[in-house]
């Protein structure tokens, strides 16, 4: 430790702690602009220069402290230099800025007053020496437009331009004081390296790309750089309302409602809308969001909100879709695309009150249980639900119902990801944080789009590569992580398995194994060793594309490395060799010694914001809570205590075979939980026959989705933004989400519509608080017990948690042991083998689905934010140059796109990263649904449908 005395008292820090962090650490104040915690420390603007031992003024943000070194932080001399440095800044700097106008905070404006340089809200004519002491009086200010940043010439025109060509953020140069924050913000803490300098002298100026306007640039619209900010140069536009001083808003600690990352963030909040929001420090996003947390949450608003509960009228049976633009044919007739017309629907319903909706819904649900049994019942709760939904959901369907044919979207995204870690390793838990990635020496990231999926996520790997970390990226469509990988293998669509099992092969061959690890952790290592010797790489090479060179290297790095951890997404998992793709990933950590230690290990990147907590809670057909068998006795036993009635044995069906079995009458009635599976389910138009074919559906919902268009009942449910609960993020952070805004019309929370009908039902559920579920959940949980909502606190507690009082929670899972029968993970070798539909002369062409980084699954909230919506507009297929040229389609013309089970037309799009052979379409657009095309093969394992491989072509359109 270092000893120094900062203002008169005697201090002892971290060696290489700045001045400036020891004073904040000690609680001293000191002024800065060009600095802020997060931020690498520059010393631009020298508002921040303390005295050292009397003899230098130096600025405190990046000078190291000293052993016996004596620091003032204040002084008449120390405030005369920043009241100079503030007046320099202020006389070229518009007042008030927008920052000012707006939200009311602009640092430089605050300075300007603290040093009596401005008075009151302040106008130009305002800016003066307003006299007393000593210090503050001469200099003289310069004259107006005098300076630029410090420098003592007029700015240059192109230095003074306002820039509003961004949907989301507001550039006026004119107040840009070349502090530089928003440049490390965006290339150094998001690493997307848009922002720069240009021009020169007085005409330096921050620029986007190559000095574009900042809405044609490639910014992601991300905000780092308006957090970052502290004047009114990058300030944000207003999506609600018009944005009003901070101090006038309710900060709302809450979590993002989108991806797994579950970013920690706080919503300003006046008049029931919320008007920005921003990141808030947590273990987990560290401040930071993406495009879609910052940007897009003003869904709420919606007009095509449900607000009351709707009825079918009897002349609206039989069901079929009723907007003409779902079916999946292709464009409507006038050639608009429109993307919500629930004036085409709402016509088919009428409105009824909330008892009279659950009494028919629970009378025709006992009808049908009584004339055809439980079994013909069944539920999509939604991974978007808190915990506390997600548990009461499957409690209604098992207790309250009799079924076990409840199940989710993890179906659709890591289902097959989950059936090999608990097989192998014993639990479905990621191994280690996203955050960790930086104690790693090796990245592997596979069959993940991480800067569109998780954007956050793949901050800290970006950061991690600039800090020395080596990153392997394997992925048929090149992602833009590849931009910063050692090596990036383009391997052919659906040769994971050969790919993973040669680079094994090497492993193995040379050697490069961890002995002990596989002695003392593992079991079945020889039956893998024999499988891997019969893929050496010059064989594979030719099946997977990637040459057999590539696949030596990347096993010597592999083999290698003092800590690897592995990151994986749907490319892997949406397959249906999904599991054998996890077993391989397994397998290549265990052969390593990679799993137990910080900085290694297996991390399935969840998708959904509440993947891992709905599958913790039991929405999932085989399991209760915490993944315990409902086919074992002594786990049902303890249910039947805990919830009071005899419950099924028989593991229910999954989501795919719950629509199979709805189209063969085998499923007569269902409820639907924030599900769309009309647009987010493999093969629509089978979707459509079987929700037609149901007896009865009800669906709870926050909007009139393509799959309310089939309800009997629709049921106005709160928005994620209208009530409180918990979520579970991909690292196992449990997060509470608080209420923000009150819900509209007579929409309500749905664990309270959940316990109505639960009593109608003949079952009550009654709590008086999401915290009551939740004590019930985590009580017959291992993982989640102690937590409680006063432990959870503002950033949560990652599970398994056991001193919940004093820990963040468990990062490092299975340093000893793994939770298997014996304690030691299995190798499940894999023989390779090919897709379902592998492409002909018929359909030439793979097809890829995916998400977008501005959109969210099948965009019920992100296409009416109005910002996400904006920046992405609509569908198109990506397909390579080479592949339009030989199609004869410009770039930009309209295709169809036609597979086994449809056909859908929407406009090309020229891209290199989709890989010759293959065209890439992403699923939120119901004017153009994607599942239209694909298949509903399944992983035997996972029951996971093949949604990253099917057999397509694509032809110009004839209109
Ligand atoms: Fe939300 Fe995910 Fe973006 Fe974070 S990375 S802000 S959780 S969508």
């Amino acid at each position: 430790m270092i000893h120094l005395t900062l203002d008169g008292q005697s201090v002892r820090v971290a060696p290489g702690t700045t001045i400036w962090d020891a004073a904040t650490e000690h609680g001293i104040a000191v002024p800065a602009l060009c600095h802020s915690p997060g931020l690498r420390p520059v010393g631009v603007c020298r508002l921040c220069v303390v005295d050292v031992g009397g003899r230098v003024l130096a600025a405190s943000c990046v000078r190291p402290c000293e052993e016996g070194m004596q620091v003032q932080t204040t002084g008449e001399h120390i405030e005369r230099q920043r009241r100079t440095l503030t007046a320099l800044l202020l006389a070229d700097h518009p007042i008030p800025c927008r920052k000012e106008q707006t939200t009311g905070d602009c640092a430089l404006e605050a300075l300007g007053r603290r040093y009596g340089l401005l008075e009151g809200e302040g106008s130009r004519e305002e800016l003066k020496p307003t006299g007393g002491a000593p210090w503050a009086r001469p200099p003289a200010l310069p004259p107006r437009g005098a300076t630029r940043g410090l420098c003592i010439l007029p700015p240059h025109p192109s230095a003074r331009h306002t820039d509003l060509s961004s949907p989301v953020i507001a550039v006026d140069h004119g107040a840009c004081i070349l502090c530089d924050r928003c440049i490390r913000a965006c290339n150094e803490v998001q690493c997307n390296e848009v922002i720069g300098r240009a021009g020169r002298g007085t005409g330096t100026r921050i620029a986007f790309d190559l000095d574009v306007p900042m809405g044609e640039s490639t910014c992601v619209s991300c905000g780092e750089c308006v957090a970052a900010c502290p004047t009114g140069a990058l300030t944000n536009k207003a999506l609600s309302l018009p944005l009003v001083p901070r101090a006038q808003t309710t900060a709302v600690a809450s979590v993002c409602p989108y991806c797994g990352v579950g970013c920690a963030l706080t919503y300003h909040v006046k008049e029931n809308r919320i008007l920005w929001a921003e990141g808030r420090p947590s273990p987990g996003n560290q401040g930071r969001l993406c495009v879609k947390g910052r940007y897009g949450w003003d869904y709420t608003l919606s007009e095509q909100r449900l607000t009351r509960p709707l009825i079918r009228r009897p002349e609206f049976y039989p069901k079929g879709p009723l907007s003409r633009d779902v079916r999946g044919e292709g464009r409507r007739a006038n050639g608009r695309t429109p993307i919500f017309e629930p004036a085409e629907v709402l016509p088919a319903f009428r409105e009824a009150s909330w008892d009279e909706a659950l009494d028919l819904i629970a009378r025709r649900l006992k009808e049908i249980r009584q004339a055809h049994g439980p079994a013909t019942l069944a539920g999509f709760g939604s991974a978007k639900c808190s915990n506390e939904e997600a548990y009461l959901f499957q409690k209604l369907l098992r207790a309250a119902l009799g079924t076990n044919n409840v199940d989710h979207c993890t179906r659709l995204c890591h289902a097959s990801s989950v059936a090999a870690l608990l097989e192998t390793i014993g639990s479905g838990a990621v191994t280690d944080v996203f955050g960790h990635a930086a104690d790693a020496d090796l990245l592997l990231l596979t069959g993940t789009n991480t800067t569109a999926n998780h954007p956050v996520a793949a901050t800290f790997f970006k950061q991690a590569t600039r800090r020395g970390t080596r990153l392997i990226v394997v992925d048929p469509r090149r992602p833009d992580m590849a931009d910063f990988a050692t090596w990036y293998c383009r391997l052919r669509p659906g040769t994971d398995v050969a790919f993973y099992n040669a680079v094994m092969h090497v492993l193995v061959r040379d050697g490069l194994i961890d002995r002990d690890f596989i002695r003392d952790r593992t079991e079945g290592f020889a039956a893998l060793r024999d499988l891997v010797a019969a893929y050496p790489p010059a064989r594979v090479a030719p099946i997977c594309g990637v040459e057999a060179r590539v696949i030596e290297e990347v096993a010597r790095a592999i083999g290698t490395a003092r800590a690897l951890m592995v990151f994986w997404g749907m490319g892997i998992s949406q397959h249906t060799h999904g599991t054998d793709n996890a077993r391989c990933l397994i397998a290549l950590c265990l052969l390593t010694g990679n799993i137990g230690r910080r900085g290694t290990g297996l991390h399935p990147l969840r998708g959904q914001n509440n993947v891992q907590g709905a599958s913790d809670a039991g929405l999932i057909p085989m399991v209760y809570p915490d993944y315990q068998p409902v086919g074992a006795d002594a786990v049902r036993r303890t249910f039947e205590q805990a919830w009071g009635v005899a419950l099924d044995p028989k593991p229910g069906l999954t989501v795919v075979e719950i629509v199979t079995a709805a189209l063969d009458g085998r499923i007569k009635g269902m409820l639907m939980m924030g599900e769309n599976p009309f647009l987010s389910d493999p093969n629509v138009n089978k979707v459509r026959k079987a929700l037609s074919a149901l007896d009865f559906l009800a669906v709870l919902d926050i909007f009139l989705t393509e799959t309310a268009e089939f309800a009997d009942v629709i049921l106005p449910a709160a928005s994620f933004l209208e009530k409180t609960g918990t979520y579970t993020n991909t690292d196992r952070r449990v997060q509470i989400g608080r209420k923000t805004l009150d819900p509209p019309g007579a929409a309500r929370p749905d664990w309270e519509v959940l316990c109505d009908l639960a009593g109608r039902l003949g079952y009550p559920m009654r709590y008086d608080a999401p915290e009551a579920v939740f004590a019930e959940f985590a009580a017959l949980t291992q993982s989640y017990r102690g937590l409680t909502y006063e432990r959870l606190g503002r950033t949560g507690k990652l599970w398994p948690c056991p001193d919940p009082e004093t820990s963040d929670g468990t990062a490092v899972l299975f340093g000893d042991r793994f939770p298997t029968p014996t304690g030691r993970g299995r190798f499940v070798p894999c023989a390779f083998a090919p897709a379902k539909e592998l492409p002909d002369a018929d359909y030439p062409l793979v097809l890829n689905t995916g998400r977008l980084l501005e959109h969210w699954h099948t965009g019920t909230m992100t296409r009416r934010a109005s910002a996400l919506s904006a920046l992405q507009p609509g569908p198109f297929v990506e397909i390579h140059p080479d592949d339009l040229a030989r199609l004869g389609v410009a770039d930009g013309q309209r295709v169809t796109v036609r597979s086994r089970r449809g056909a859908i037309e929407l406009p090309a799009r020229a891209r290199e990263a989709v890989q010759p052979g293959s065209v890439f379409v992403p699923f939120h657009f119901r004017e153009a649904a994607a599942n239209v095309l694909t298949l509903d093969a399944l992983d035997p394992h996972g029951k996971i449908p093949e949604f990253k491989f099917c057999a397509v072509r694509v032809e110009p359109c004839r209109s």
